[in-house]
């Protein structure tokens, strides 16, 4: 499918309309409904000027979406030409402080009444967040509630159903709560793991997917229970059939081993790099 598109978008290129570059191309293929994915941060806790803390914008059906919301996403999305004004849905997979911390800062640069926002913004997180939301951000960021737009917040269990797209969850073995994420919209599943430890339920879930975003925190030498390794994310995806794996949150440790060590078991493995562009 993504060649048909190229092959369009290059008839459209030799016709009328000129891409001169890859943004352009980008923006079509969104025109033509495909899911859009921008990865903004691949790091963790340990930012890096080439990583910030975790966090992805997906647009699906109408929706402007951040996956997770750590240090340093505001700053990639104003470089990505992001509006952080436009963002409708929030989802946040646990509550470590690398995939939250600019959730605070988002919602203190949404509150003021000059940039004329009226929508509303959903906040949309694992069982527990709407206690994590009124206990340890809601007193931070606002002593007075919004006159401009509603922040709705909901929990998410197993499946959820937003315009023409689907979202499924699973739990994963990080923390109590930690979550991954499926969309689906017409023909495209993509899969973003959040944090994890190696747990077989991935598998499942991930089944013969157009991409799996898996965690990658550390190279084969470092195992954990809460965290993967190249060879587990290798090995899930090769189990799961996936059509493409993307690996992503490296702590600094040379990063490049880890694509090396995963491609031993899966092929089609993408090391995830911020800024960077996804379409399916
Ligand atoms: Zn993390
Ligand atoms: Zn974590």
């Amino acid at each position: 499918m993504f060649n048909e598109i190229e092959k369009r978008a290059n008839v459209v290129k030799d016709g009328k309309n000129n891409f001169t570059n890859i943004k352009n191309l980008i923006k079509f293929k969104r025109y033509l409904n495909y899911m859009y994915l921008k990865i903004l941060g691949t790091g963790t806790s340990q930012v890096s000027k080439e990583r910030v803390s975790t966090s992805n914008y997906i647009e699906v059906g109408n929706k402007k979406i951040l996956l997770d919301c750590g240090c340093g996403t505001l700053v990639r999305m104003s470089q990505a030409d992001i509006s952080f004004k436009d963002i409708d849905i929030v989802f946040i997979s646990h509550f470590h402080i690398d995939h939250i911390s600019d959730l605070f800062a988002l919602l203190w640069a949404l509150k003021y009444p000059h940039l004329g926002r009226n929508k509303d913004l959903q906040l949309i997180g694992p069982k527990g967040f709407e206690e994590f939301y009124n206990k340890d951000i809601k007193p931070i960021v606002f002593s007075k509630p919004f006159k401009l737009f509603n922040i709705k917040i909901q929990e998410i269990e197993n499946e959820m159903k937003i315009d023409d797209f689907k979202v499924n969850v699973i739990n994963t073995a990080h923390t109590d709560e930690s979550i991954a994420f499926k969309f689906i919209e017409n023909e495209k599943i993509l899969v973003i793991g959040g944090d994890m430890g190696y747990d077989e339920n991935i598998i499942d879930f991930s089944k013969d997917v157009d991409v799996l975003i898996l965690e990658c925190s550390y190279d084969n030498s470092k195992e954990l229970n809460n965290h993967l390794t190249p060879k587990n994310c290798g090995n899930i995806a090769k189990s799961a059939n996936v059509k493409k794996l993307i690996i992503t949150h490296f702590y600094p440790i040379p990063t490049e081993i880890r694509l090396e060590e995963t491609k031993e078991v899966f092929e089609n493995t993408i090391m995830a790099e911020d800024l960077m562009d996804i379409t399916l």
